[in-house]
């Protein structure tokens, strides 16, 4: 089993439900985020291309932030899941320094938050809460593992890229382009 998702740039409009469903489930403090929404563009004009992302943590296959926490409190969990045990967290923020993706944040209470792929809610086998709320559909949950998975299968018929991929820590959350 291991976790990922994929995200399809073709379909996202960039209405910011996944980020607002994500602060609500996961009581993130106003003004911080697990998730969030990206534009680029490219091209020159008049031929230009937006994309829109919805963009957390990549929850790595290679990861900085669990190598360099002095503590243990970042970890890999089940399935992949990249987290951070609060009570081990010492706030040092040497994880944020080392993601390339800038996917954590300090709390302020003191200890660093990351995107947990809602695993609280696959426990009671629920869907992640982005994937929950997104009018397009356009985000996708589940074991990359599993060539027969609806992720799976999307990627293997989807032209997809990762982020950054020279930074060499094997994300988890493909975007289809
Ligand atoms: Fe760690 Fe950043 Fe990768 Fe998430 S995106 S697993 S925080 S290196
Ligand atoms: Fe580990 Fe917390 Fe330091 Fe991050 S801030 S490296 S989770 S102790």
């Amino acid at each position: 089993m291991r976790y990922g998702m994929a995200v399809d740039t073709n379909k996202c409009v960039g209405c910011s439900d996944c980020v607002v469903a994500c602060q609500t489930e996961n009581n993130v403090p106003l003004g911080y985020a697990r998730d969030w929404i990206v534009e680029t563009v490219d091209g020159t004009y008049p031929n230009l291309f937006l994309e829109l992302r919805s963009e957390r943590c990549n929850h790595c296959d290679n990861t900085p932030c669990v190598r360099v926490c002095p503590t243990g409190a970042s970890f890999i969990g089940d399935g992949g899941i990249i987290k951070v045990k609060p009570n081990k967290c010492i706030g040092c923020a040497a994880c944020i320094e080392s993601c390339p993706y800038d996917a954590r944040y300090m709390h302020p209470n003191g200890y660093v938050d990351k995107c947990t792929f809602c695993d609280h809610r696959l426990a009671e086998g629920l869907d992640t809460a982005c994937v929950s709320v997104c009018p397009t559909k356009c985000l996708y949950f589940g074991d990359v593992d599993d060539p027969n998975s609806e992720i799976s299968i999307l990627l293997a018929n989807n032209k997809h890229k990762t982020l950054i991929p020279e930074a060499g820590t094997k994300p988890q959350l493909f975007y289809i382009v």
